[in-house]
């Protein structure tokens, strides 16, 4: 199995209403990819500037993640974003966002990247994951991932890539905003008619919902007392999800999907704990699996 991930990597300004953090690690591919690392090799794909830390590089290589899909740009800078959470640290508003290297990324993937059989196209500029599509020859599972950022910038590009996917991962506000349907399960269906065959939007602490035409499964957050920052949470969610997938040869039967889901929300949970990867570096798979069994207890019946 092979799971590739394109998407953003970034230097994070986070402000929730008790702390404010400067240059974190964040972007849609690092975050995503620590969190599957946990289930097996991750391949990633994206940009960096000069500004790059090295200690970053390694730190992704030491969890599972093949970082020889990292272009450096010797004279850019990486991707910035600036956010601020609202009191309910679900809400948060974009102060800033820079694209720097992100803007001219045009990705050229490793010869060996091209026959992943499973590819996740995270958060970033469409146009990125069409063209990396373009140079991934049979892939078993193509899912992504969007934001509201590309949902007002990029429509036409963004339709394109939707045509070409097999999954989209969002949450409830951009599934409102992509089909104009305020239900999400209405809104699910409107996404299935073009093209992809399952849509999971995402509800924050109210949990998550996947859609295909003939199945729906439901999975609740993992209830927690106290979130430290929210950033990366789907990210993180979407590379356990897909990392356990493959980790299973892509079978997409009710309990793998079921399984999934419950992997996404657990791992979510421990990113929320602290800022940036901070808490995510402190655990294994084996307390992934005992907060997973106290979760089971939680939700069986
Ligand atoms: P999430 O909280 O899962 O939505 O992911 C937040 C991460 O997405 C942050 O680390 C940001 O650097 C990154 N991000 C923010 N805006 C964008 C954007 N327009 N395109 C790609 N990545 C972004």
């Amino acid at each position: 199995m092979s799971l590739l991930v394109v998407g953003s990597i970034a230097y994070d300004d986070i402000e929730t209403p008790t702390e404010k953090r400067e240059n974190l690690l964040g972007g849609s591919a690092p975050l995503f990819s620590y969190a599957a690392g946990y289930f097996g090799p991750v391949q990633m794909v994206g940009v960096v500037g000069a500004d790059w830390l090295p200690e970053h590089t390694e730190m992704l290589r030491k969890q599972n993640v093949d970082t020889s899909g990292i272009e450096v740009v010797p004279d850019g800078k990486t991707f910035r974003w600036h956010g601020r959470y609202h009191e309910n640290m679900n809400d948060r508003d974009t102060l800033e966002t820079q694209l720097n290297v992100l803007g001219n990324f045009q990705p050229k993937l490793p010869e060996n990247f091209r026959r992943a059989q499973f590819v996740f196209i995270a958060n970033g500029t469409p146009s990125v994951g069409l063209a990396t599509l373009d140079q991934i020859q049979g892939a078993d599972l193509v899912v992504a991932d969007t934001m509201n950022f590309w949902i007002e910038l990029t429509r036409p590009e963004l339709d394109a890539l939707i045509k070409r996917i097999d999954g989209l991962i969002l949450n409830d506000s951009e599934a409102k905003m992509l089909t104009g349907e305020s239900n999400i399960i209405t809104a699910s269906r409107k996404i299935l008619t073009q093209g992809p065959k399952f849509v999971i939007v995402k509800k924050g602490e109210h949990g998550a919902i996947f859609v295909s035409e003939y199945e729906m499964y439901v999975v609740p957050a993992y209830p927690m007392e106290k979130v430290v920052d929210p950033t990366g949470a789907g990210d993180s969610f979407a590379g356990a999800l897909m990392g356990y997938i493959a980790s299973q040869q892509g079978n997409l039967d009710g309990d793998t999907i079921k399984n999934a889901l419950v992997y996404g929300t657990i791992v979510a949970s421990f990113l929320l704990e602290g800022f940036s990867l901070d808490r995510l570096k402190e655990i294994g798979r084996a307390d992934i699996e005992e907060r997973r069994e106290a979760f089971r207890m939680m939700t069986a019946f």
